[in-house]
């Protein structure tokens, strides 16, 4: 039965003895947000295909005998290309080994998780997918804020900024600042850092106040975690001269006034709003 996939059912069986891929979210960085399963996973694997994001203190619950390959984008090695990743994961399972595919928060939250199950699922190999804490929740937790507080919202949203200036894309096209913040709910921003300028113009062009708290987590859950709070309108110069660099999450809505960063040491702070009490911030610090 090895390799019969159907959406909702990532496990299959592995009856030919063949070898097996779990697909691992490593979480945000902090290694205490592993699941047991990922540990689990990673104390199995032959082989480890690791991406960048992917810290250290994570990596030591490989075996030590395990083969750890590092196919990040960034980093150490040049940019690996998605197609022989594939070919790797798929040719060391076939080789019979526990092959562990290790990304940065969760696999499935713009992980390309989806492109490698298709490719498992379509060679006939047996995987599952071990879910990781996103980085955007982890990064909104590390703040304190409430991202659905059912005074304010009743919804939070997942975007990427990596496409914010780009020119309409067959089958995807830009994303559309508008219907965003017609919602009403609050932004998520994941690879928004580099294109802060032209996520800061949509907004604002769409309709969103300039005075809208905007807060902005860089490696977040990491020791070097650090993080500001701004507004809208002054939301790229303030990341400029905070230095806030990738990989970073924006959050931006009304809900991030009830950040209360309890959980942040106050080393960690720079910048605007959170260098207020708790109080001082609900009462509109942000302005
Ligand atoms: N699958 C990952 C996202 C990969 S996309 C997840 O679920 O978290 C890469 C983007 O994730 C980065 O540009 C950044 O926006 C975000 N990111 C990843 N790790 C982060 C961290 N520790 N702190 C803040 N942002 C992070």
């Amino acid at each position: 039965m090895s390799g019969n996939w159907a959406p909702g059912h990532s496990r299959t069986c592995d009856a030919r003895g063949d070898g097996f891929v779990y697909l691992v979210g490593a979480g945000p960085g902090d290694p205490e947000l592993l699941t047991l399963k990922a540990v689990k996973a990673l104390k199995r694997a032959d082989v480890v295909l690791c991406d960048d994001l992917v810290s250290d203190q994570v990596l030591a619950y490989a075996r030590p005998d395990a083969r750890v390959v590092r196919v990040g984008k960034r980093g150490g090695c040049k940019s690996t290309p998605q197609e022989f990743i594939e070919r790797l994961m798929v040719a060391e399972a076939r080789a019979g080994r526990v092959v562990v595919r290790l990304k940065g928060g969760d696999p499935m939250v713009f992980g390309r998780g989806g492109e490698e199950c298709a490719t498992l699922a379509a060679a006939g190999i047996a995987f599952e997918v071990v879910n990781g804490i996103t980085s955007g929740l982890a990064a909104v937790s590390a703040l304190g804020i409430p991202l659905t507080h059912r005074a304010l919202c009743h919804g939070a949203i997942l975007v990427t900024g990596h496409d914010a200036s780009c020119p309409p894309r067959e089958g995807g096209g830009p994303i559309s600042w508008e219907a965003l913040v017609r919602t009403g709910l609050p932004l998520v921003i994941y690879m928004g850092v580099a294109r802060c300028e032209e996520i800061q113009r949509g907004l604002l062009e769409a309709g969103m106040p300039g005075s809208m708290p905007v807060a902005a987590v860089a490696n977040a859950t990491r020791p070097d975690q650090r993080e500001m709070a701004t507004r809208l309108d002054r939301l790229a110069g303030d990341l400029r001269a905070a230095a806030i660099g990738s990989p970073a999450i924006l959050v931006i809505g009304e809900v991030v006034k009830l950040g209360t960063r309890r959980s942040l040491p106050s080393s960690a702070l720079v910048g605007g709003g959170y260098d207020k009490s708790p109080q001082e911030f609900q009462q509109g610090a942000l302005g």
